[in-house]
Formats: C-alpha cells, sequence, structure tokens
C-alpha cells in the first residue's frame, strides 16, 4: 500500500491524495454521485469499486494504443495510483450522438447521429456550472497554449476512436464523453476517468443508456447499469459493496 498524505482535491466521484512519492497521487473512487452541477446528490452503491476497475480496464487499453495517460496501477478495490498531473482547467467533450446538454442547446432529437465528431471545450468551474468557451477564450485566458490544445484535440478524438471501438465489441454506443488532460514533466496526459460517470454509453440494440444518466433522469437500475458495463467489458461479476 501507499503512504499515503494530504488529500489534495475533491471531486464529484473520486478523492486525491497526495503520497509520499510527488510525482505520484493515489484516487479513491466514492460511491458519492453528483449530478446538476451538485443540485441531485446521491450515492450508487459499489459504484466506486466498479469505476476503479472499468478504469483499470480503459487506461491499460489505451496505454496500450498509446494514448499516454495518467494511470499506473490499480491498488486494491477503490484505489489506483496515477501520475500527479497538473489537471488543465479545461475539459473537452466529445460527442458522436446528440444528448444532453446539446439537444438542450441545438434543439435535436436525443439519438440523432451527428455528421461529423463534435468537440466541445468547457472552463473547469464549478461555481461557474462550467461554462462552453471557445478556443480563443482558453488562449485569451491562459488556460492553455495552443500547442496544448492540438495536443489535447488529437488525443480526444484518438480516445473516441479506441473507446468507441471496444464498446461497439460489447454492444454499446459510445454516444459521448468528458476528458480531462493534465501536465507532467513536459507531456500532456490523459487524466481523470473514462467511466459510466463521465461517457454515455448506450445500449446498441435497446438504445438505454448504461450510465450516469440513470441516476440523473431517476431511471432505476443504477447499480445494475455500472455492473453491466463492467461485466460486458471484462466478464467480471461484482457483487457491489457499499463504501464503509
Ligand atoms: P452534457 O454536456 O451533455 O451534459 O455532457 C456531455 C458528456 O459529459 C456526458 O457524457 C456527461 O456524462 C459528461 N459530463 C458532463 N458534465 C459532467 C460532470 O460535471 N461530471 C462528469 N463526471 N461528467 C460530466
Amino acid at each position: 500500500m501507499q503512504n499515503i498524505t494530504d488529500m489534495i482535491a475533491e471531486g464529484k466521484g473520486k478523492r486525491l491524495y497526495a503520497t509520499e512519492n510527488p510525482d505520484e497521487a493515489v484516487v479513491y473512487y466514492r460511491d458519492e454521485t453528483f449530478a446538476f452541477h451538485g443540485l441531485k446528490r446521491g450515492r450508487i452503491i459499489g459504484k466506486g469499486e466498479i469505476n476503479n476497475l472499468i478504469c483499470e480496464y480503459m487506461f491499460t487499453m489505451l496505454t496500450e494504443k498509446g494514448v499516454p495517460n495518467h494511470f499506473i496501477r490499480r491498488i486494491d478495490n477503490r484505489c489506483s495510483l496515477v501520475k500527479r498531473v497538473e489537471i488543465i482547467p479545461v475539459t473537452v467533450k466529445v460527442r458522436n450522438i446528440v444528448a444532453g446538454s446539446l439537444a438542450k442547446r441545438i434543439g435535436y432529437p436525443d439519438g440523432t447521429r451527428l455528421k461529423n465528431t463534435v468537440l466541445e471545450y468547457c472552463l473547469k468551474d464549478p461555481e461557474l456550472e462550467d461554462p462552453l468557451v471557445n478556443l480563443t477564450h482558453i488562449t485569451a485566458m491562459s488556460l492553455a497554449t495552443p500547442e496544448e490544445i492540438k495536443r489535447m484535440e488529437e488525443l480526444s478524438l484518438r480516445v473516441n476512436e479506441i473507446v468507441s471501438g471496444c464498446m461497439a465489441e460489447i454492444n454499446i454506443e459510445l454516444i459521448d464523453f468528458k476528458l480531462e488532460f493534465g501536465r507532467y514533466k513536459g507531456q500532456i496526459l490523459l487524466a481523470d476517468e473514462v467511466s459510466p460517470d463521465t461517457c454515455r454509453f448506450w445500449d446498441a440494440r435497446t438504445h438505454e443508456p448504461l450510465d450516469i444518466d440513470r441516476f440523473r433522469h431517476d431511471l432505476g437500475d443504477v447499480e445494475e447499469a455500472y455492473r453491466e458495463v463492467l461485466h460486458r467489458l471484462t466478464g467480471n461479476v461484482l457483487k457491489n459493496t457499499e463504501e464503509e
């Protein structure tokens, strides 16, 4: 076990702890769940364990396919060791099919296939509800350099190709997702997580959501949906265990 020192950050689904090695951190995945910028809160029993395993699977696959990311290794049921990056305060949303805030913004029905992949940037500021920003805002506020933005775009599109392909094999459509990136020793690394908390996954046959939208919109069977994604990805059948 790593020697955890201070908590560095507490996010919606995770806590991040410093370790004795300044280049590393420990992510602890929680069952705690937030939606609509914290207006709706709850618990998805076992989510932390499931997301820890799904992220291990995703980051390992992305590493094998050449996408540099923060993951080092899974430590136990709820914790993973990661590289301690400096998070870039801009999230990238990648969209293949209209859903969520894009459906509201452009008035297209959920499920409309987009003619090309859409990339959106949001300022990472929960108090402002993570507003949409464009590339000129990002450089005007010195949030990231044009080179960093180009690299984040490249990596986001590559993640889309890889994860869409992998999910298609298990009859899941990747509708959209949100990514975060960080700076680490002169490189841009994919950070945060790739899980049903950050992606919209629809069953390819029924178009039923298998992600956090089940919690956001009270669709029921939330734990089952997370377990189903893990099971289809890894064959792992986890009994959900409540966080202590
Ligand atoms: P939308 O902008 O349509 O609400 O979200 C687009 C994608 O980003 C969806 O996959 C959604 O789950 C994810 N996403 C949006 N906001 C958040 C957030 O605050 N936290 C997390 N973890 N994911 C988000």
